[in-house]
């Protein structure tokens, strides 16, 4: 009796003990998983970091050679050198794409040198990107007979195809996500707003309260929303991958800007370039593109967000950057429901800038004239990239915009594509009684009076959904 008992006893006692030891071995390996979670962050995180820094270095160097070239056709103007003024002017078109190219290529050797694999759909992005540069681009516009994107160049297309292609042929593992591809259209519409889906998925009132309250009100089916805005065509001067942002003008040396040669600090060029200034002849110049150069403080920098601290004058200024955006997956020991195996998708988005200054309180861009002047390079706070809400190379972003939306603007929700985030937004907010909550919500004065107004971050919209 005593001795059954003393055996269960130590019965209990083992399969307590055994419990513990199943807990424990799951413990370790959620820790290990934890642990390969953290390591995979920071690898990835190193990754994207030098990856943005080399985008924006060959920025840096480019807008350098950029400025060199300015310089020098001022020069070869001075010294009527009419045919290296026609020389200058044709390395400067194809620099303006080649340069930014050979960035996109580096920081895929960066992301690589840091351990980052090839991700093979932005590989893929980046052929069928190519191809549409070869084959759409190049189309002859039915109603002008002009090509779809006009030529910076003869023979442009194709050979920013092929660039575009030698580079995916070794793997793209790291995209651009500040990528300005010619045909995005503008985000002047509710569905190409990324607030507007994660405002649904997290019944953010307040979001609506703000910026869509008429269309919470009023809308009642698919067919409100209207067509989708369709893109201009225009003639490119910036490559769409890590832009240089400058605009290419064809005028007197001394209509850009108000300066004087001195201003540009090249006093060894002085003469020749007052003679330039002072010619009445229109020649084409590389200047800071003004929609893109402009001071950090359209960003309210003094509430603290999206960076603290004061910036010095020198360096005041936006412009050219590189975002980038690694995605990878990593295994999980922990098995999932039902034993599958879990993998994890990882994302880092980083962004850098090349940055330099003229003198203590002067911005390179203080001129219009692109002169030699970035000397550095620096990580920049995402939100104070020119990266567009989602990001280039957030890919089911792009698959929504282009695939998805056409066929709900036709269809309504039975277009809708399954397993997509966004679609399942458009489900959700197709249900009336969703919006009705939202309105019903609103109704209550001190429900709004919780909603704090946004900041006047530059055109964004206001707050932001990512934490760095
Ligand atoms: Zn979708």
């Amino acid at each position: 009796m005593n001795k059954q008992k003393y055996n269960s006893k130590n019965g209990q006692t083992l399969i307590f003990f055994l419990v513990v030891l199943v807990i424990m071995f799951f413990a370790v390996i959620w820790v290990f998983d934890l642990h390969n979670i953290l390591n995979t962050k920071s690898k990835i995180r190193n990754a994207g970091d030098s990856a943005a820094v080399m985008g924006a270095r060959w920025q840096g160097i480019s807008l350098n050679i950029m400025g060199d070239l300015n310089i020098m056709n001022a020069i070869a103007i001075a010294d009527g050198d009419y045919a290296t003024v026609d020389a200058i002017s044709n390395i400067q078109v194809r620099l303006a794409f080649t340069g930014p190219l050979i960035g996109f290529d580096a920081a895929q050797q960066a992301g690589k040198n840091n351990g980052i694999f090839n991700n093979d759909e932005f590989t893929d992005y980046v052929f069928e990107h190519a191809n549409i540069v070869r084959n759409q681009y190049t189309q002859q516009s039915p109603t002008t007979g002009n090509m779809l994107f006009a030529e910076p160049y003869p023979g442009a297309w194709d050979e920013y195809a092929t660039m575009l292609e030698s580079i995916a042929s070794r793997g793209i593992a790291v995209g651009i996500d500040n990528a300005k591809f010619y045909t995005d259209v503008s985000y002047n519409h509710y569905l190409l707003m990324y607030e507007f889906y994660d405002a649904i998925a997290g019944q953010n009132w307040c979001w609506f309260y703000f910026h869509a309250m008429n269309l919470l009100e009023t809308y009642n089916s698919y067919r409100n929303w209207g067509p989708l805005p369709v893109f201009t065509s225009f003639i490119p001067v910036n490559s769409e991958i890590l832009g240089l942002q400058l605009s290419r003008r064809n005028t007197r040396l001394g209509n850009i800007a108000g300066q004087t040669s001195e201003d540009y600090s090249l006093a060894e060029h002085g003469r020749s370039l007052v003679n330039v200034q002072n010619s009445t002849n229109s020649f084409n110049w590389y200047c800071y593109s003004s929609g893109a150069w402009n001071s950090w403080s359209s960003f309210d920098i003094q509430s603290g967000f999206p960076a603290t601290g004061t910036v010095k004058p020198q360096y005041d200024y936006t412009g050219a950057d590189s975002a980038t955006r690694i995605e990878t997956d990593m295994e999980r020991l922990t098995p999932g429901q039902d034993g599958e195996i879990v993998t994890n998708g990882v994302t880092w988005t980083s962004a850098a800038k090349a940055f330099g200054y003229l003198n203590d309180t002067e911005t390179p861009c203080l001129y219009d004239l692109v002169i030699p002047a970035f000397h550095d390079v620096r990580l920049i706070p995402l939100d104070t990239s020119s990266t567009p809400y989602g990001g280039a190379f957030d890919l089911e972003w792009q698959r929504h915009i282009n695939d998805h939306l056409p066929k709900y603007i036709l269809y309504g929700t039975s277009g809708l594509t399954p397993g997509c985030y966004f679609c399942n937004q458009l489900r959700t907010w197709e249900r009336g009684s969703f919006r009705n909550d939202g309105i019903d919500w609103l109704d209550d004065p001190d429900n709004v009076q919780s909603c704090t107004a946004p900041s006047s971050g530059g055109n964004r919209g206001g707050g932001t959904t990512r934490g760095h």
